[in-house]
């Protein structure tokens, strides 16, 4: 049974050699011998690259170098792997070392134990920063409130605290690559799948320098996964307009109990400005869902490439 490791990479010049030496570390002994890693380079512009091709060298067979031929994103970085891996077994998991390596035998042996896919859980991130993501302050914050609003959808709902790092049976990737949309987040996808899931906890590392994931592509790829999987927010505005229309009504009967009771009129310039003001910011959420709605319908109707694979490095080049 063969085992693929599937792992994104963007600028991780300080980490890639670890990671490979910390996967190839992890799995070589035991059952899981016969493996291989897929390293999907998305656009990087360091070294990587170069460190992915010597490591192919000093282990030859294990390693495919995936190019993509520019900076796609994450999500597609992992379609492209997974697309490209071959075994029966598929983790993925991130190559910054926040995801350890160490975890993979265990993911692999629960699968064994007769689950279709199972998910590593994070328990908390060593060097206690709030919340399991391993983010801090308002991005640990956005990420728990993702996390809590995903994962309390009825039928399809995202397991909580679980990212990219799972393990798949072929079956299961192979459904997971057969959906069609443009804009693809895979952790809701494998939940929108179903199947016999397991959980494996652990503790996610810090990362040791930036992250490569900007806070503004964070918060798109959330929205993303929000209005791709559910109309919610739409539900949302209706409350909204309801809560909206609530407020001017309870003034209105606070105004008739004033000048019934005291003859006082209110100050109607504030109360203009005021409702005013609600109505606007209402106004612009609402275009604003709706309009984000729009985009995506926009942006599936094109049918474009997810991403563009330049090349797959399997063997050292002559002049390596
Ligand atoms: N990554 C990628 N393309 C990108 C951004 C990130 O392939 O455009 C990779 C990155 O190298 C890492 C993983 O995706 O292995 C997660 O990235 P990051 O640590 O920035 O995300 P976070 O852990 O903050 O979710
Ligand atoms: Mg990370």
């Amino acid at each position: 049974m063969k085992l693929s490791i599937v792992a994104p990479v963007y600028n991780e010049e300080r980490h890639i050699a670890a990671f490979v030496d910390r996967c190839i570390a992890a799995v070589s002994p035991g059952p899981l011998a016969d493996f291989e890693i897929v390293i999907v380079n998305d656009g990087s512009r360091d070294a990587t690259a170069q460190i992915v091709r010597q490591k192919i060298r000093d282990h030859p067979g294990t390693i495919k170098l995936v190019e993509l031929s520019r900076n796609f994103g994450q999500q597609s970085a992992f379609h492209a792997g997974l697309s490209l891996a071959s075994g029966d077994i598929v983790v993925t998991l991130d190559s910054d070392l926040q995801d350890p390596p160490e975890v993979i035998p265990k993911l692999v042996d629960k699968l064994l134990q007769g689950f279709d896919v199972v998910y590593a859980r994070r328990v908390g991130v060593r060097g206690g920063h709030w919340g399991a993501s391993g983010h801090t302050g308002l991005k640990a914050l956005g990420a728990y409130l993702f996390h809590q609003l995903m994962s309390t959808r009825r039928r399809d709902r995202l397991p909580r605290d679980v990212g990219e790092f799972r393990c798949m049976r072929r079956e299961f990737v192979n459904h997971l690559l057969s959906f069609s949309e443009y804009t693809i987040f895979l952790p809701g996808l494998a939940a929108y799948l179903g199947f016999d899931p397991g959980f494996v906890e652990y503790r996610r590392e810090q990362r040791a320098d930036r992250a490569r994931t900007s806070t503004r592509s964070l918060t798109a790829r959330a929205l993303d996964a929000t209005t791709s999987f559910s109309i919610m927010p739409i539900n949302l505005i209706l409350i909204l307009g309801v809560v909206a229309w609530s407020l001017p009504l309870i003034v209105a009967v606070w105004i008739g109990i004033q000048f019934a009771a005291f003859g006082r009129p209110p100050s109607a310039l504030l109360l203009v400005a005021f409702f005013g003001l609600v109505a606007w910011c209402c106004t612009l959420s609402i275009l604003s869902v709706i309009a984000h709605y729009v985009g995506r319908t926009f942006l599936e109707s094109k049918h474009r490439l997810r991403y563009v694979v330049k090349s797959v490095v399997e063997k050292p080049a002559d002049d390596d």
